[in-house]
């Protein structure tokens, strides 16, 4: 199976579309954000880093996220290709990752960027809630995406929160950090030939039709 890298802004659907497709192909799903709040909610000396800059809108240094990957990526459920979600951010994590596949002789797969607007991107951000347990992204707005008993995961019945770093002064703060950073990356892979764009839709739906199509192709 291809592994697959998500490339697009805050908010733009790559934890729930990393969901969907886990469930319909049994890939892992590395979300780097979810291991960090984990750190965070540990109080690990990593944990401790990360979370000023976090709810700063800002990135984590990227020796620190690196070395997240690479204990990550050699567990098993990773074995049969894997998401990459919210990684690699910057053109340094790029390169090291590329470096990290060699060693470990595995694929780089697809990249699908994946273009929002930003104001919609807000919208999902200011509205967007998570189980704290499971990771689960919910929003109160979106008649399927609302969970079925108001502020309650369904999976887990733990209470759900919003993040700390969803408020829309942090958003924009982190969607800065996305086009200064980040954005490069998209000539970095396009010029490789393994980018391949999608659109966010309002339907979860129909945005996950595209992606099956790009990982089908
Ligand atoms: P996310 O859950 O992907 O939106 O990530 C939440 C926050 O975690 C980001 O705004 C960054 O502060 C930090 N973060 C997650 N992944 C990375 C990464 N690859 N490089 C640097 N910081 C990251």
């Amino acid at each position: 199976m291809k592994n697959i890298i998500f490339l697009a802004p805050p908010a733009a659907g790559k934890g729930t579309l990393s969901e969907m497709l886990q469930e319909k192909y049994g890939y892992g799903h590395i979300s780097t954000g979810d291991l960090l709040r984990e750190e965070v909610k540990k109080g690990t000396d990593l944990g401790k880093e990360a979370e000023g800059l976090m709810k700063a809108g800002k990135y984590v240094p990227d020796e620190l996220i690196l070395k997240l990957i690479k204990n990550r990526i050699v567990k098993p459920d990773c074995d049969n290709g894997y998401i990459l979600d919210g990684f690699p951010r910057t053109i340094v994590q790029a390169e090291k990752y590329d470096e990290l596949l060699k060693e470990l002789n595995k694929d780089l797969g697809v990249v699908i960027y994946i273009e929002i607007d930003k104001e919609m991107a807000i919208k999902r951000a200011c509205s967007r809630i998570t189980c704290p347990k499971c990771g689960r992204i919910f929003n109160k707005y979106s008649n399927e995406m609302k969970p079925k008993k108001e502020g309650i995961c369904d999976d887990c019945g733990e209470k759900l929160i919003q993040r700390a770093d969803d408020s829309e002064e942090t958003f924009n703060k982190r969607f800065d950090e996305y086009i200064e950073k980040t954005m490069p990356l998209y000539d970095y892979y396009n010029e490789k030939g393994v980018l391949r764009k999608i659109k966010a839709y309002e339907s979860k739906y129909d945005t996950f039709d595209e992606a099956v199509k790009v990982i089908e192709e």
